[in-house]
């Protein structure tokens, strides 16, 4: 059965739940020892939407105060229209950043109502260019040693991953020694046949990144992500353009113009976007495009439950980012977060919406907002 055109959003409410890592994680630049999930939910016609963005708990606030208003009452077959009014309506507060995390919540909780008051997997309400999407494995923190290194790596193999990504820029690149050595580790386990990323999250100068660059070339590195900030359009452009490894940013972007600006200005091989951040699936279709439109591809930031279903919408899609840290906290808090094969993900053809419920019972212990 579906709902009439004009059935209308009842209820949003946010939760936060906070679990724990299962040892201390680090990137280049930023140290952590639990990710931060920010739930909502939204109701109409007898469904519950469920979305959600790994962003600090003051962006509950945000959704209660700001956004929730907004949505309630607006057609739920319409995630375009409430998503439009609620960047207008959050002008004063500043749309990038952590505002648009909380946008980015409430999109994807109405996108996920929506297919379900359609009772269609959100992929097919999309529409599909394929059935599944490539992922590549991502961990590999600063913070572990020589030998959790291998063993995810190698556990990443046995599960039939072909593409793998380490952090480095340790301490805001004032580690080169160990970064090299750590990317000589990866490439030792994997093996030739298998595709190697590095993300330095900002870390290096630009200079700084040509030179770890190159060796990060001999050893047939494919990806080199946020070599220096994103912000550093220039910084990019330059690496880019010296070394033979694709640079890729982007999961930062929050505004169609940071998108815009990324692609124009040549700065990136690859763009990545985050449904989770930039607005929601409702924008991740616009950053696509304007990928598109430049030649680029799309590689899915984190979140690999929402982007299973983004990708095979998604024709100019490189890959999914299938990250240690949220295949935990996903599996943690919903049943029914798919799994990868053979270095693939298909997200379920018979269920509806993402295909996961929030196991809210079984998870209240983790609950902090
Ligand atoms: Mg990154």
């Amino acid at each position: 059965m579906t709902a009439a055109p004009d059935t209308p959003v009842r209820g949003v409410e946010v939760a936060v739940y906070q679990v724990p890592t299962d040892l201390p994680e680090a990137d280049g630049t930023l140290r952590w020892d639990a990710t931060t999930a920010v739930v909502v939910r939204a109701r109409a016609g007898g469904r519950t939407g469920t979305g959600w963005t790994y962003a600090d708990a003051a962006t509950a606030a945000v959704v209660r105060g700001l956004l929730a208003g907004v949505v309630e009452g607006r057609s739920a077959l319409h995630p375009q229209g409430a998503t439009h009014a609620m960047a207008r309506a959050a002008r004063n507060a500043g749309v990038p950043g952590l505002v648009a995390m909380a946008i980015s919540a409430v999109d994807v909780a109405l996108w996920d109502l929506k297919a379900r008051l359609l009772d269609l997997p959100l992929a097919a309400l999309l529409g599909t260019v394929r059935q599944d999407s490539p992922v590549y494995a991502s961990g590999g923190f600063t913070t572990y040693d020589d030998a959790r290194t291998r063993e995810q790596l190698a556990g990443w193999l046995d599960r039939g991953f072909d593409r793998v990504k380490v952090k480095i820029g340790e301490s805001w690149g004032g580690a080169e020694g160990r970064d090299l050595a750590r990317t000589r580790l990866a490439r030792e386990v994997v093996g030739d046949g298998v595709d190697l990323l590095v993300d330095a999250n900002g870390g290096y100068t630009a200079k700084q990144a040509v030179r770890v660059g190159r060796e990060l070339d001999d050893l047939g590195v494919v990806w080199f992500e946020e070599p220096v900030s994103s912000e550093d359009l220039a910084g990019l452009r330059l690496v880019r353009r010296t070394l033979d490894c694709d640079v890729a940013a982007g999961e930062y972007g929050a505004r169609i113009e940071d998108f815009a600006a990324l692609c124009g200005t040549g700065a990136v091989d690859c763009l990545q976007v985050d449904a989770s951040r930039c607005g929601g699936v409702t924008e991740w279709l616009r950053a696509a495009a304007v990928a598109a439109g430049h030649g680029l591809e799309v590689s899915a930031h984190c979140v690999p439950t929402l982007h299973a279903h983004l990708g095979p919408a998604t024709p100019n899609l490189r890959h999914l980012e299938w990250f240690h840290d949220h295949e935990r906290v996903e599996a943690r808090l919903f049943d029914g977060a798919p799994e990868p094969r053979s270095g693939r993900v298909r997200p379920d053809p018979g269920a509806p919406g993402l295909g996961v419920t929030l196991r809210e019972a079984d998870v209240a212990e983790l609950r902090i907002g």
